[in-house]
């Protein structure tokens, strides 16, 4: 068995994504993954990057060597199996070692590389991934793979990235049969109540959160704005318009975007102006990117209050 000499760092591992090879000249264990990729590494890495691997790779006794690999002519080293693919066992190894991270290519391995940091209690290379993660463009979670994302994270305790991929889904045209039909394959009928729920528990909050928006910021964002009121008022004290704005907002989520909110605006203040004088001057001298940022915070307060426990 190779071993590093007292005093002389490791040379760097040989690795190659086309065939999942990562090798270290001194390994001195192999980690064998469910599709029988072999990584020949280094355990001392292995053991401070996980308390799970540590105990695994401290378990191998002995006897247990003589079914192991041998790496050269007359060695074996000591076998730790997984159950994890080559794929993201080799995607792991890059956030473990001194070499450049890679992240697996598909969106079902992606999690798998999460769910097996999280099962082998890696917390910082966890946060690693995560961060890695994040700085992905397009970003790894979006509203198209908004149910693949929530269902395998979910099955999987990602509460982080469940939590992210129902927020995604949010964008989602609306939650009916016949849109979701496609995306009703990827997803278990529990997942989909638990997305359900969850934007049940949105549109509650944003109609909890309605009251003070026209008491505060609404309110302060809208008076002064013109001559007279709004020429459609609702009852809860804000132009009519903004009311159903709102409301449509609750029901289906995706119609949040600056352009659809400036359209009703637009059209609100069009069909009152069909006659210059019965122009609702109120609305037409609104300062809307102060309005919308208003409307943008209650939006973000009802979604950031749905906790993971709520639904998830
Ligand atoms: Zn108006």
């Amino acid at each position: 068995m190779s071993t590093i000499a007292p005093g002389s760092p490791p040379s760097s591992p040989v690795i190659s994504l086309e065939n999942f090879h990562f090798e270290y000249a001194e390994a001195d264990v192999i980690i064998r993954s469910s599709d029988s990729y072999e990584f020949r590494v280094l355990k001392i890495y292995i053991s401070h990057s996980s308390p799970v691997l540590r105990d695994q790779v401290a378990a191998i006794s002995f006897p247990q060597w003589q079914s192991g690999v041998n790496i050269s002519a007359g060695t074996s080293l000591p076998v730790v199996q997984l159950f994890d693919s080559g794929a993201v066992l080799f995607s792991l190894l890059t956030y473990i070692f001194p070499v450049p991270p890679v992240l697996p290519s598909t969106v079902e391995h992606t999690i798998e590389l999460l769910s097996a940091a999280q099962r082998y209690r890696m917390d910082a290379i966890l946060t690693h991934v995560r961060n890695h993660i994040a700085q992905q463009e397009p970003p790894f979670i979006r509203e198209e793979n908004s149910f693949l994302v929530f269902s395998l994270a979910r099955n999987r305790g990602l509460n982080q990235e469940a939590l992210r991929a129902a927020r995604s889904s949010l964008k989602l045209p609306t939650f009916t049969i016949d849109v979701l039909e496609e995306r009703l394959q990827l997803i278990s009928c529990a997942s989909l109540y638990a997305l359900w729920r969850y934007r049940q528990k949105f549109q509650q909050n944003l109609e909890s959160l309605l009251p003070d928006f026209v008491a505060s910021s609404g309110r302060k964002t809208l008076k002064g704005s013109g001559r007279s009121g709004c020429t459609g008022p609702a009852a809860s004290g804000i132009p009519g318009w903004l009311d159903r704005y709102i409301s449509l907002i609750g029901r289906t989520p995706s119609h949040f975007s600056l352009s659809m909110f400036y359209a009703a605006l637009r059209n609100h203040v069009r069909s009152s102006s069909n006659v210059i004088r019965d122009r609702c001057h109120h609305c037409a001298t609104i300062d809307i990117p102060a309005l919308w940022a208003a409307l943008s915070a209650m939006y973000d307060d009802s979604v950031s209050e749905v906790r993971e426990s709520d639904s998830i």
